[in-house]
């Protein structure tokens, strides 16, 4: 196959957020290695943030590429230099983000027209429904690249059919229909546009019509997940959507220590620095507190954060996001002198984590997380089990995935999700926070030695379907011929 794989020309296409382009990127080196040439379509800000990244993997001889297209910041009315879902002050911005998206059509037929080689098929985030045009134009196939496990796909897909006279208020519980578990949720954690009440939430009027999801599949639906993982929902969504390939975890193509500390965003820690605090540590007893890329969380819910880690007692790295270290957050720090009482035992960072270096590394013992799907895949890669703080989106579903089907990780008990301005209606308090931590950390009980080995077991099964002849390996060999086969 090799020499047949050096005439395909992978086109990927993420929406511009960094649980969307890290991993398509890692999606992008893994078919790279299978002697492919990927094109990764970004845009200027986007591309400068990656170079590093894409650097790397051109130095280990890999056919890869990013080609920015301008974003039309200005006429989708966002402030400029707004060209990933993480720059936006609200998630209320984010449907002008998606208008601008949508903008993203026509510059990329002019790039099809001129690209050489030219494109052998479209690998596009679920999000971007209009490459199905473009591929059909172009009379190439196109592969929807899913970033939310199986069992978020599923329940979402069954809990669409309930009947919404059924459900009478936002905090009752429904029962999700025909899965393998038994799986509540309430209307008030369905992400918005699969509220069952169906009803989006603002947005223009030119989106109302556009669920965010495609419904179209292409030619198959990749996932970035693993078979035995969740077998029982692979195989649930196979029988609604037909083709379905799981080719993750994509994270665990990082290997060297460049890979991990560099993803998505140059680091705020010094890795050195990071990995020799994390070496003067015990096996197992860092907890780790990050909450992805997008997630505001207000200055109230920031002293609540810093109080439980601090209450908890155990060593701690603990991620502001940028965008919420305020002036207020940064006073508080100095203030409250958090830093000074907690000394050697915590580590607080403004701004961006080496995750994945952090996970895989063998003193951490838990993270607290929000529950986004490519935290959940790298978590449990590392066999970390999580305490879940699930804030929007489909996150909710992510943590009863964790929770009730995994049994790796305790909830912190939030019900409903943050409001889209950064201020929880339900706000965590501290004490909250350190129970949870407290609970997973306690390997005396039976349950928690049960979670600790179960998050072993996965994360070997995680590593073995990514190897030569694991399951995810053979998804590629799959996507591969079936590209092949599609040549004109
Ligand atoms: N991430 C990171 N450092 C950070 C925050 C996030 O490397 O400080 C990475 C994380 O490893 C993951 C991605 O950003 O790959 C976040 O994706 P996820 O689906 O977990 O959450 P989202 O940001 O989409 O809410």
């Amino acid at each position: 196959m090799a020499s047949e794989t050096e005439k395909l020309h992978f086109l990927l296409v993420p929406l511009m957020s960094q649980g969307h382009i890290i991993p398509l990127t890692d999606f992008a080196k893994l078919l790279a290695r299978w002697g492919v040439f990927v094109s990764i379509v970004t845009t200027p800000l986007n591309a400068v943030r990656y170079k590093d990244v894409i650097d790397h993997a051109k130095a280990q001889n890999l056919k890869i590429q990013m080609i920015p297209i301008k974003f039309p910041c200005q006429e989708a009315g966002l402030p400029e230099g707004c060209e990933n879902l993480d720059e936006l002050d609200s998630l209320e911005l984010s449907w002008k983000f998606m208008r601008a998206c949508d903008m993203l059509q026509a510059p990329l037929e002019t790039l099809m027209e001129e690209l050489e080689p030219k494109p052998s098929c479209i690998v596009s985030s679920n999000a971007i429904l209009w490459t199905e045009e473009v591929c059909r134009k172009f009379k190439i196939p196109r592969y929807k690249f899913g970033t939310v496990s199986c069992f978020t796909s599923l329940c979402a897909s069954n809990i669409s059919q309930v009947d919404q006279e059924s459900i009478l208020s936002d905090s009752e519980p429904f029962l999700v229909p025909d899965i393998p578990h038994k799986i509540e949720f309430t209307k008030a954690q369905m992400p918005k546009h699969r509220s069952p009440a169906g009803k989006h939430s603002g947005g223009s009027e030119e989106h109302k019509h556009k669920p965010i999801m495609a419904r179209d599949p292409g030619r198959a639906t990749l996932v970035n997940s693993f078979a035995e993982l969740e077998p029982g929902y692979l195989d649930g969504y196979r029988k609604k959507e037909g083709k379905v390939w799981c080719v993750g975890p994509v994270s665990l193509c990082n290997k060297e220590l460049s890979e991990r500390s560099a993803r998505g965003n140059k680091a705020s820690i010094d890795e050195h620095y990071c990995l020799t605090w994390l070496d003067s540590k015990k096996p197992k007893s860092v907890i780790f507190a990050c909450f992805g890329s997008m997630c505001h969380i207000s200055f109230p819910q920031i002293k609540e954060i810093g109080l439980g880690l601090e209450a908890s007692n155990f060593p701690f790295i603990w991620i502001i996001r940028k965008q919420d270290y305020s002036a207020q957050v940064e006073k508080w720090l100095a203030e409250e002198g958090l830093q000074e009482r907690v000394g050697e035992r915590g580590l607080i960072i403004q701004g961006w984590a080496p995750q994945i270096l952090i996970l895989s590394h063998p003193s951490v013992g838990g993270f607290l997380t929000h529950c986004g799907w490519n935290s959940t895949l790298e978590a449990i890669c590392a066999g970390v089990p999580m305490i879940t703080w699930p804030m929007f989106a489909e996150q909710f579903f992510n943590e009863k995935l964790i929770v009730n089907v995994l049994g790796i990780g305790v909830r912190v008990g939030v019900e409903r999700p943050m409001s889209s301005n950064g201020e929880s209606e339900d706000l965590v308090r501290w004490d909250d926070v350190k129970r949870g931590i407290e609970k997973l950390m306690d390997v005396g009980s039976e349950e928690g030695r049960m979670r600790r080995k179960r998050g072993e077991e996965l994360a070997k099964m995680a590593s073995n379907a990514v190897e030569e002849g694991g399951s995810s390996y053979m998804s590629f060999t799959m996507l591969i011929q079936d590209v092949l086969e599609q040549l004109q």
